[in-house]
């Protein structure tokens, strides 16, 4: 177990946050079960920290089996109810849900930032993100109509509705603690579903808080659960035959084990996994608006982002200066506490990772990169899990740095001859999350658009990510299902197609 926090340690804006929020602190966080704040059954704890302080600032249980049983037992006793809750009534509460999230985005975004560390505006973006998956969800009883055809032969008419699973869960990963389990929970309830969230062992404050605000919003008890812990849970959920469906976000490694272990139990799977993403500079883009967005791209949440940039692809010409502007862009950061104000980038989630992407500037030059900028060499906050913004250059796309998702602040450089090139790398690797090109050329832009086998494709926008109106999922390796995420996609993963013939002759 980590250091007790003692309040003055954390900071007073840190300390009047949390003495508005009524459960949880220092004790093993309660699960949410039946609309019920229970003791989890687990006997052991995962620390919290605060990043950017390096200090425990709260406990995840680690629940059981147990623990899925009964969110689920609860679950699947609301879901006739809620099933058969006329839609524009289970939009109202998602209406009510968003009133709430409205009303508490500032302390909800700070909860990100302290159990994150992100910065203030990177939380407060992502909230926003999520809250607008809960504006589209409202949209429920338009999205959910079904359609049909009368006389489809003599006097016969056929009807196709659009009818709700029964229990749905979510596997959330630490780097979106609010936005991300958002993606599913509103879509999710809104079609009649009942659902279960385990957040990631990580973060689970932010979702903590926000399922406070689901208790005000007049929906039955069972019908949203939280159940908080680690690997067993997850596979309590992979397994348990009273869930249909299975959405996760996490690393590839997990997502594949996830997808066979659920597939395998007969449900409806969508699993997101992890990303390496190519940004092409093109030798006529205007780096002036380049690479503002470019570092965003790679240094923002610290790097810890599906759709951050992880490679730069520059061609011909545009190598030299495209390397030079990031790393001045680089330096020129501002690392710290993402609640103070100008901090442009704060730490990494804990001292294990920022260990592991250290460890990828000692492996990057082994294996023969140029160390373009060393962050390692920068003063950075004493307490807290910081890297400092760094940039490999000259980086073979067969090195590991090259290849593998480092989920931090670190840029590799990998310059090509030709867009070509840049195909013949990105096509190579197994992930295709998400990927950008920086051109003023009409013709070089479309000609990436088509070809891209990345989902995601930014066309002089550096973090390609799709509103909650549209779908959001990668291919190859980042992806492992049919039906993406949010947009018209989650309307159909969580509901099923009834087809009625009807005769009445
Ligand atoms: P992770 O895979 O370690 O954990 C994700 C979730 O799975 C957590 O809730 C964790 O408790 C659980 N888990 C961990 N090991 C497990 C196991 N063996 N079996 C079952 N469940 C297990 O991922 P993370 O470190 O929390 O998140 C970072 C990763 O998520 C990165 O790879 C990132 O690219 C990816 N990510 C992808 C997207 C996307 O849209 N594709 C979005 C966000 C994050």
């Amino acid at each position: 177990m980590g250091r007790i926090v003692q309040a003055n340690e954390a900071g007073l804006d840190f300390w009047e946050l949390w003495a508005k929020i009524k459960r949880g602190f220092m004790t093993p966080l309660p699960n949410f079960i039946g609309g019920q704040w229970l003791p989890s059954r687990g006997d052991s704890t995962v620390d919290v920290h605060n990043p950017a302080k390096g200090i425990v600032i709260a406990h995840t249980p680690l629940s059981t089996g147990a623990d899925v049983d009964a969110a689920v037992r609860a679950a699947a006793g609301a879901f006739p109810e809620w099933s058969e809750t006329p839609p524009v009534v289970r939009a109202r509460a998602m209406f009510r849900f968003r009133e709430l999230l409205n009303e508490h985005a500032e302390e909800i975004a700070r909860l990100v930032t302290t159990e994150h560390g992100k910065t203030l505006d990177e939380a407060r973006g992502s909230v926003r993100r999520g809250i607008e998956c809960v504006e589209v969800a409202c949209g429920a009883p338009s999205m959910l109509m079904g359609y049909g055809l009368e006389n489809v032969a003599a006097d016969l008419d056929c009807q196709v509705m659009r009818q709700p699973l029964g229990v749905c869960a979510a596997i959330a990963p630490f780097n979106f603690p609010a936005m991300v389990p958002l993606w599913f929970l509103p879509f999710a309830v809104a079609c009649g579903n009942t659902f279960v969230l385990k957040p990631s062992e990580q973060v689970p404050l932010s979702m903590q808080r926000i399922f406070e605000l689901l208790e005000k919003c007049d929906i039955p008890p069972g019908v949203v659960n939280l159940v908080h812990g680690g690997q067993a849970v997850s596979e309590a959920i992979c397994d348990h035959p009273g869930i249909r469906a299975v959405s996760f976000v996490g690393s590839t490694q997990v997502a594949r084990l996830v997808y066979q272990r659920a597939t395998a139990a007969g449900k409806r799977v969508q699993a997101l996994g992890g990303a390496k993403n190519f940004i092409v500079v093109m030798p006529d883009a205007d780096l002036d608006r380049a690479i503002p967005n470019i570092t965003e791209s790679f240094y923002g949440c610290a790097g810890e982002r599906c759709l951050a940039g992880s490679v730069l692809l520059p061609v011909g010409a545009a190598h030299g200066p495209a390397r030079d502007r990031l790393v001045e862009a680089a330096r020129s950061l501002r690392v710290g506490d993402g609640l103070e104000p100008g901090v442009q980038m704060g730490p990494v989630i804990s001292a294990r990772h920022r260990d592991r992407v250290q460890s990828y500037v000692s492996l990057g030059l082994t294996e023969g990169a140029t160390l373009a900028l060393d962050g390692r060499t920068r003063t950075l906050p004493p307490d807290g899990f910081f890297v400092g913004p760094t940039v490999f250059d000259r980086v073979s796309p067969e090195t590991r740095i090259g290849r593998e998702e480092i989920f931090g602040p670190v840029a590799t450089v990998c310059p090509v001859r030709d867009l070509d090139e840049a195909f013949r790398i990105m096509d190579a690797h197994p992930n295709a999350n998400a990927t950008s090109i920086f051109t003023p050329s009409g013709r070089a832009a479309r000609e990436f658009a088509h070809r891209a086998t990345a989902s995601m494709v930014g066309v002089n926008v550096g973090v390609a990510a799709p509103m909650a109106y549209f779908p959001f999922g990668g291919a190859r390796d980042s992806f492992f299902g049919d039906l993406k995420v949010h947009g018209r996609d989650a309307f159909a993963f969580y509901t099923d197609q009834k087809v009625t013939m009807s005769r009445w002759q």
